[in-house]
């Protein structure tokens, strides 16, 4: 019983998937159009209609996607944007590539997401410092979306952009809406473990902005106008590949499936941790595409259970293990007023269990029962 578990089996996918994958692959082999080639406005077509976003902008990766939407929303010097402390390096970075400064705001022990109040006082402090707040990322963590509306009432009133990074959320609903609609600008990651991820790096902006979606169109391009000889502006390189825009095709079809598997796994985790371990809030007005799956456990419990896991063939994953705020590249940066309490205790307590839409019931029960027996 010690043989060791995937924490995302992406083979078990690729099996679901069947020859239909490798025929998908072999099209684009044949007709050689591997930049921009009709495999990339299928799939746009595709996720919008998904999401039901107005214009969807593929991209090289979900970071590019964060930088396509601030450059898109003229985001620069001296414009502060407000983003949480708790998430992957990807969301300060891209303000920072944009001249930009980052102000770090705590998140909410409940979802680990951006605290709205917390969000209005460091609106405040970044004025104070002489700062034009701008925009604020919410992130939507582990795959559940952060508080859109709530946000949306303290981005009116601060006439801040709402930019969502959605790299692990892909899926997932919002009251009535879907991820890809919830921002003006929505950025999403087709990393390979991402809840749809390709084989490769890619990424996607949605916006129902049709001015802010020719933008985008002429930024992943270097600022193409009219044709290729024709700079309207500054740009990057940053298309989607071809060849990954075929793969996502192909997953497309199985995501709402996938997503469906992804909830009985989360709740059997649920069902069989809750009494034992902090698990996951989700609000009943919002749905997760649980990108991760992931424990809050008091120290030393945390490192104790992923030893233990670890000797049983258990992958656990710590999600973010230093907030943004203290990472030695972004720690010059202004933080909300008190500093960020939460994100520091999450980054001590969090821990993430395997998960993915192939996990099956005896492997998890497996999995469960490691946890208990550590907690014991
Ligand atoms: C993965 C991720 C990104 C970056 O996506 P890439 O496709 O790897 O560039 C950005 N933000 C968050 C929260 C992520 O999890």
């Amino acid at each position: 019983m010690t043989n060791p578990i995937p924490f995302i089996d992406l083979a078990a996918q690729q099996r679901r998937l069947g020859p239909d994958l490798r025929r998908a692959l072999d099209a684009v082999l044949a007709h050689g159009q591997f930049i921009l080639g009709p495999e990339v406005a299928e799939l746009e077509g595709r996720l919008q209609d998904f999401c039901g976003a107005g214009h969807a902008v593929t991209c090289a990766s979900g970071t590019d996607a964060l930088l396509l939407g601030l450059m898109a929303l003229e985001v620069g010097a001296g414009d502060a944007v407000l983003v949480p402390g708790f998430t992957f390096a990807a969301t300060a970075e891209a303000v920072v590539l944009r001249g930009a400064t980052p102000v770090f705001v705590d998140v909410r022990a409940a979802d680990f997401n951006i605290d709205p109040d917390s969000l209005a006082q460091a609106v405040a402090a970044a004025r104070q410092a002489g700062l034009r707040p701008r925009a604020v990322v919410p992130v939507d963590l582990f795959g559940q979306p952060a508080d859109y509306d709530a946000i949306g009432v303290c981005a009116a009133e601060a006439g801040l952009a709402v930019l969502a990074d959605a790299a692990q959320s892909f899926g997932a609903r919002y009251r009535d809406r879907a991820v890809g609609t919830l921002g003006d600008v929505t950025a999403v990651s087709f990393f390979p473990s991402k809840p749809l991820g390709c084989y490769g790096d890619g990424g996607a902006v949605f916006t129902d902005n049709a001015e802010l979606a020719g933008l985008l169109r002429s930024q992943r391009v270097h600022g193409q106008g009219a044709d290729k000889n024709d700079n309207q502006r500054i740009g990057l390189n940053s298309r989607l590949d071809t060849l990954q825009a075929a793969v996502l095709l192909q997953k497309l079809t199985v995501l709402e499936e996938e997503h469906e598997a992804r909830q009985a796994i989360a709740a059997r985790y649920d069902e069989g941790l809750r009494a034992l371990a902090g698990t996951p809030a989700v609000g009943n007005d919002r749905s997760s595409a649980w990108a991760l799956y992931t424990l809050v456990l008091p120290e030393p419990q945390r490192d104790r259970v992923a030893a233990s896991l670890a000797g049983q063939g258990i992958p656990t994953g710590v999600y973010y293990p230093r907030p943004l705020h203290r990472q030695p590249a972004y720690a010059a940066f202004p933080t909300a007023p008190g500093g960020l309490p939460v994100c520091e205790r999450l980054a001590k307590q969090v821990l993430s269990l395997p998960m993915h839409p192939y996990l099956d019931g005896p492997t998890q029960a497996r999995i469960v029962a490691a946890v208990r027996g550590a907690l014991a």
